[in-house]
């Protein structure tokens, strides 16, 4: 058991003046493509705070994209890490075997394994490595060039990537051609249904969209991948109704074709189970062929991972590999973020396990917030599970309000509340799991004081 990290006071007057001199260097020598949507300099975070170059202290409620599981500089994960690198830190997994990247497949695999259902594991170091990985197996080993995503989804920037990638054309213009043979099928939004269905019809009016695509104009037997986010991230954290996912499983087993889980941003823990898609469990058979990992998974150490079953994972040898996939000291990092998501290490205060906190921790802050949606008539949908929550801001005929949700955030920052936007109009509350009650409080009243002034 680790001691309780201290809850620091808020402190925000920003921007500082180390901060603004980074900055204007930062404008000077970055590439040009990044954002920046608020003036923001780490310099250094313990626990769920982040304190910047000018000494301001603010709150993580984003964890650098649903990344940071264990919030900054974990003990048990710097511990992990210092041990790793004296021994080595390179030297080369796609050519010899490590026994500490041996032992995080075992462990991941255990998650997701059935009776008589072997999985395997490619590791790589980033999200959209995990996705070309999912995409060049899914094709291999079915033979079949077309692949299927969705609509507001996001999987990456690299070509394979951003040809899935179904949401905003920044994204891609520019940069064509992408990749040939990819689809973009509506996804179940229950909040905005598409196809003309309602929130409880819209799993069933995507099921039946793809299935008309087969009939002449894509044959199904082309088909090698559907790949989809269990619950949709970038796209604006949108959950599925209940009985999507079964009919997806169900559409994909009628038809030979591979169902590929992006579990980049949702997995590793975040919704309260170790997948995303395990919430769904209960209403069928939802166990996908293949599954990405990354962000959450070594509390920010980079590391990604593609599952698939052993079935499935048929490439031959020497066809897929990467220099530095499953580097020793990231797989350290992700052992030691494992050991406290499967509560083998307590964190103070968070319960027997981060998942089991992030379940509960996640259903307070969903409660708060529907009451605030209660109160204020342009949070339009309240939506998520666990530590995966999405606020969608709307105008009065309920279209989305993006250039509210744009203040509202810049607000949230300037009272100490690190938060990022998604999808058109939403705020996505996607905090460090070593979340507390106590500090998610801190982060609702900061919320609550926001919404009210913008009224
Ligand atoms: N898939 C999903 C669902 C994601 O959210 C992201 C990143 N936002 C990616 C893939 C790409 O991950 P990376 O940026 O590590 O390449």
């Amino acid at each position: 058991t680790l001691p309780k990290p201290r809850q620091p006071e808020l402190k925000t007057a920003l921007p500082g003046p180390k901060t603004a001199e980074i900055m204007a260097r930062d404008a000077q020598h970055l590439s040009t493509s990044y954002m920046r949507p608020y003036p923001f300099v780490p310099d250094h975070g313990e626990g769920v705070w982040l304190t910047d170059v000018d000494g301001n202290t603010m709150l993580d409620f984003f964890a650098g994209i649903a990344v940071s599981t264990t919030g900054h500089a974990h003990p048990h994960v710097v511990q992990a890490v210092q041990e790793q690198i004296t021994k080595f830190s390179h030297v080369c997994l796609t050519d010899y075997p490590q026994e500490i990247t041996t032992s995080l497949a075992e462990r991941l695999v255990k998650h997701v394994e059935r009776p008589g259902e072997k999985w395997r594991v490619f590791l790589g170091n980033s999200g959209a490595e995990a996705v070309e990985a999912a995409v060049k197996l899914a094709r291999n080993h079915t033979g079949r060039t077309h692949v299927i995503s969705t609509m507001g989804s996001f999987h990456g920037r690299t070509y394979g990537a951003i040809t899935l990638t179904g949401s905003k054309t920044k994204y891609k213009r520019g940069f064509g051609p992408l990749l040939p043979n990819v689809s973009h099928v509506p996804y179940p939004n229950p909040f905005r249904p598409p196809l003309g269905s309602t929130p409880e019809t819209c799993g069933q009016a995507v099921i039946d969209h793809i299935e008309s695509l087969f009939v002449g104009i894509l044959p199904a037997d082309e088909v090698a991948a559907i790949i989809i986010e269990p619950m949709q991230g970038e796209g604006g954290y949108i959950v599925p109704p209940a009985d999507f996912l079964p009919k997806l499983r169900a559409l994909c087993d009628k038809y030979g074709i591979m169902l590929i889980f992006d579990e980049v941003q949702a997995g590793m823990g975040r919704t309260g189970k170790m997948f995303s898609f395990q919430q769904f469990e209960q209403y069928g058979d939802v166990q996908p062929d293949i599954i990405t990992l990354a962000k959450g998974i070594a509390s920010g150490l980079p590391i990604s991972a593609m599952l698939a079953k052993e079935s499935v994972m048929t490439w031959p040898v020497g066809s897929h590999g990467s220099t530095f996939g499953g580097n020793p000291v990231a797989a350290a990092a992700a052992h030691a973020t494992l050991d406290l998501l499967e509560g083998e290490v307590k964190h103070p205060g968070c319960g027997e396990s981060l998942m089991e906190n992030a379940a509960q921790v996640g259903a307070y802050i969903m409660a708060e917030l529907k009451k605030m949606q209660a109160e204020f008539p342009f949070l339009g949908d309240v939506r998520g599970q666990g530590l995966f929550i999405g606020l969608e801001f709307v105008k009065p005929d309920g279209s989305p309000d993006g250039k509210l949700r744009d203040r509202a955030s810049l607000a949230m920052f300037g009272k100490g509340l690190l938060n990022l936007d998604c999808g058109e109009a939403v705020i996505r509350i996607s905090p460090p799991l070593i979340l507390t009650r106590e500090e998610a409080e801190t982060g609702l009243k900061i919320m609550r004081e926001t919404l009210a002034s913008l009224n």
